[in-house]
């Protein structure tokens, strides 16, 4: 607005200064012209009308003239003459006679003195041609105008040009004068009415233009230039008020900005500082006046990089990576730790027409929170110790930077001896202060930079990193185990426990970091299989029964194909009858090499290699098939019970499984009976509830198998649809013997009486736990007394043989 009303100020500058310079000469010359003109018509005037007056006087003159010249009256004549000459102008009269121009009369005024002449010739000297002339006729009517002379009047038209000059000079003067004066007065209101406004329109356009205030100009009137310097005043306030609207603006925005809780600055497209709000400054730290505008990104990324912002690294780098990323115009999003340990979240988005804007947010809260979390997943909730997973990260972690600084490492499997026992003897709240306090211990006889573990129930890992020595795990080990001698003090008792530890060296004891775990594992077993409480170092030999191990795994996927499993059978007594009530199938693997292999050699390893439902499936339709030809054959025998795994209600569907068996076989369903682990039991009690309540309405009894080892809880054991529960052989071991197993098997009993349900005690060997069992009123037992697991064959042989034989009725039990 101001710029298009300076350039017409300029160009009515240009006007002005082209008006005066040119329109003045002119004007005067305009001015000399008339004066000229009016004076010569004027002048023209007057010397008609001297004519005109002197023809009159010359008329008169020659009417006088004529009858004094008729009379020759000399007297009169020269009157007449004089009379004449008294006109002014007059330079000469003369009078001539009509033919022959002979002079009558003359008078000149040329003189000092005027000269008569009578009847003579003018004077020599005078020459009267330069004058103008008026003639006139001297006649005398009475003689029928008769001419008497030529009167010829000369006069002299000086004077009225001499007048006329002077007047001409006057006019001159005096029109000059009036445009002298009109001119002034002229400029004077030019000055007033335009000069002035319009050089206060320039002052405060150059002014304005310099940076400082456009002023208003002061100028009234109602010419254009007034209306001009209005609308240029107008224009000014508006743009004034428009200012100081968006300075208001401004100053709401720069104050919001200020209070959001994000920092922010604006680049241009030169990466120059446009913007940023007080929070962005606060946020990294900056001392006031550290950053300014227009100072460049590299600029700010070196302030930022001389606090600390960027750690150790390049500053050089970090701006080429830094341009480059602002010059690629693509979003870009990164977190970064600040030297004061809190998070900021950057986001930077691209602007149109180049630039980018970065949004700076303080995450430190959300960071705690996800380290928090990230520790409540990865730390284990009894020993606040790094659980499973995590350990397994700090272990791959530390076994990279050992192999990139070529450091070594140690890694201990500690397992504490005995301690399902505790768990079992005890009440759970002693394992879990036993599971502590060992955490506690081994922490505080390690490094900050070593990691501690839990890595499963009882078992804790520790990897020692930068190993200096080999003999530095031994020494850690020994203290560990020295550790242990102090007792764990409980409210009731002090526990003297010992501990176990495998051992291995990365990369010592192998280059390939995959091993770690497995050579500690063996070292571990080795130690518990040399008498536990002491430690061992891995050595290779151990590493040939993991390879035997891996070996086994591969033959597992052959058994199946070519059939080297066979189930061998064991009786159940009862104990009231002395009848064999039923028996377990128990599988055995005919293995080409090794012969015959118990099913504790292999179950564990089917389970791991997903090979436990087509495994359960072959035992299922081969212990079905046996049970249909002994029945074909009339073999009085209860129902067969199978061993189900946990992980066949994981992985597959067991009633299913059953149901094809049965089909397959046709197979009289009260002949068959599953076992579950009271583990498994607890692992998947939904499913496990749920599968076993399709069985028993299909007629197939179930029954708990190893009771006592998982803590079911009475209230839980009746949600299960079954009909058995088996004390672990363990219990049965120990009682009679051992205060705690003698409690489990009566607890038991107990239990099993008041649920009305039938009472297996399994591994009884000797007579005397026979009748102990049979006097606390366990229902039914199996074991090696009556006959170990055998072949179907020798099964069928060994109940045809007993039945021959009488048996001793077993006494009732008294009621519980
Ligand atoms: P379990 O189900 O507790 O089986 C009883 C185990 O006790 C059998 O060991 C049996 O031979 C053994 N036993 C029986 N009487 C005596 C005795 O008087 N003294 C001693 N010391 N032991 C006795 P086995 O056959 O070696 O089976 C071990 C475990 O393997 C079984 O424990 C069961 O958990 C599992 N298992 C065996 N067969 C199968 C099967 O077909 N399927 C599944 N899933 N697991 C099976
Ligand atoms: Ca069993
Ligand atoms: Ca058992």
């Amino acid at each position: 607005m101001v710029r298009e009303a300076r350039r017409h100020l300029q160009s009515f500058r240009k006007l002005n200064s082209r008006l005066v310079s040119t329109t003045l000469p002119v004007s005067i010359l305009i001015l000399l012209l008339g004066v000229g003109a009016l004076e010569l018509s004027a002048f023209r005037q007057s010397t008609q009308d001297q004519k005109t007056h002197l023809e009159q006087v010359a008329r008169m003159g020659s009417q006088l003239l004529a009858p004094a010249i008729w009379r020759f009256e000399a007297d009169t004549i020269r009157s007449s003459l004089d009379r004449m000459a008294m006109s002014s102008d007059v330079v000469a009269v003369v009078v001539v006679t009509p033919e022959d121009d002979v002079p009558i009369a003359w008078l000149l005024t040329t003189g000092p003195e005027p000269l008569y002449g009578n009847e003579e010739a003018l004077p020599a000297d005078i020459d009267l041609s330069g004058y103008p002339v008026i003639r006139e006729e001297i006649t005398i009517d009475k003689l029928g105008n008769q001419r008497l002379g030529e009167l010829s009047l000369y006069y002299d038209t000086a004077a009225l040009r001499s007048e006329a000059q002077r007047r001409f000079v006057l006019m001159l003067l005096a029109g000059l004068l009036a445009a002298g004066a009109l001119t002034t007065l002229l400029l004077g209101v030019i000055r007033q009415s335009v000069l002035q406004p319009v050089l206060a329109l320039t002052e405060s356009m150059r002014s304005g233009q310099a940076g400082h205030e456009y002023h208003l100009v002061e100028h009234e009137g109602r010419d254009e230039i007034s209306s001009l310097v209005r609308e240029y005043n107008d224009m000014l306030a508006a743009e004034a008020a428009l200012k100081a609207e968006g300075r208001h603006r401004l100053e709401l925005y720069e104050h919001a900005l200020d209070n959001i809780s994000q920092g922010f600055c604006v680049f241009d497209r030169d990466f120059r500082l446009m913007a940023f709000n007080n929070r962005y400054a606060l946020m990294l730290g900056h001392e006031q006046d550290a950053i300014e505008l227009g100072m460049t990104l590299s600029e700010l990324l070196k302030v930022n990089a001389e606090h600390g912002e960027y750690g150790s690294g390049s500053i050089d780098g970090l701006i080429i990576d830094r341009l480059a990323i602002a010059a690629g115009g693509e979003r870009y999003r990164r977190e970064r730790e600040r030297p004061d340990g809190t998070f900021v979240e950057i986001d930077s988005n691209p602007l149109p027409g180049g630039g980018f804007v970065s949004i700076y947010h303080d995450i430190t809260n959300r960071k705690e929170y996800e380290k928090k979390l990230r520790h409540m997943t990865l730390a284990d909730p009894l020993t606040q110790l790094p659980n499973r997973a995590l350990f397994y990260d700090r272990l791959r972690q530390s076994l990279s930077t050992a192999e990139r600084l070529g450091h070594r490492l140690a890694l201990l499997m500690i397992d504490i001896d005995g301690f399902s026992i505790v768990n079992e003897t005890q009440s759970r709240d002693v394992g879990d202060l036993v599971l502590r306090e060992v955490g506690q211990r081994l922490e505080s006889l390690c490094r900050k930079s070593d990691t501690v573990a839990r890595f499963e129930k009882d078992i804790f890992c520790i990897v020692q990193q930068h190993l200096d020595n080999v003999d530095d795990a031994a020494f850690l080990a020994h203290r560990i185990l020295g550790s242990f001698a102090r007792p764990f003090e409980t409210e009731e008792v002090a526990l003297r426990m010992t501990a176990s530890i495998g051992m291995t060296i990365y990369p010592d004891d192998d280059l390939s970091s995959r091993n770690v775990l497995m050579h500690a594992s063996l070292a571990l077993h080795a130690a518990k299989a040399e008498g536990r409480n002491r430690y061992r170092y891995f050595v290779p030999e151990m590493d040939r029964a993991v390879a035997a191990r891996r070996r086994l795994e591969e033959d597992l996927f052959m058994a199946l194909r070519d059939d080297q499993f066979v189930l061998h059978y064991q009786p159940k007594v009862e104990l009231s009858s002395g009848q064999v009530v039923g028996a377990e199938a128990l599988v055995r693997w005919q293995h080409p090499e090794q012969g015959l292999l118990a099913p504790t050699e292999f179950i564990q390893l089917a389970e791991e290699r997903g090979l436990i439902v087509p495994l359960t499936e072959w035992i299922l339709e081969e212990a079905c098939r046996q049970i249909r030809v002994w029945h074909e054959a009339g073999l009085n025998l209860g129902p067969v019970s199978i061993n189900l795994s946990p992980f066949h209600f994981q992985e597959g569907d067991v009633v299913r499984s059953i149901t094809a068996a049965i089909e397959k076989t046709s197979v009289e369903r009260r002949l068959l009976a599953v076992e579950v682990t009271e583990k498994a039991l607890l692992q998947n009690s939904d499913t496990v509830a749920n599968s076993l309540l399709s069985l028993r309405e299909l007629g197939i009894g179930a029954g708990i198998d190893d009771f006592g080892t998982g803590y079911s809880s009475i209230s839980s054991l009746h949600q299960f649809p079954i009909d058995t529960i088996k004390i672990d052989r363990r219990f049965v071991h120990g009682f009679g013997a051992d205060d705690e197993a003698s409690t489990v098997v009566r607890a038991v009993i107990f239990l099993g009486r008041k649920l009305n349900l039938r009472i297996v005690a399994e591994g009884v060997e000797e007579e005397n736990q026979l009748r102990l069992l049979e006097k606390e009123g366990c229902t039914e037992v199996q074991g090696n007394y009556f006959s170990p697991p055998l072949p179907a064959d020798d099964f069928a042989l060994w109940l045809s043989e007993r039945d021959s034989k009488p048996v001793e009725p077993a006494k009732t039990p008294e009621p519980a």
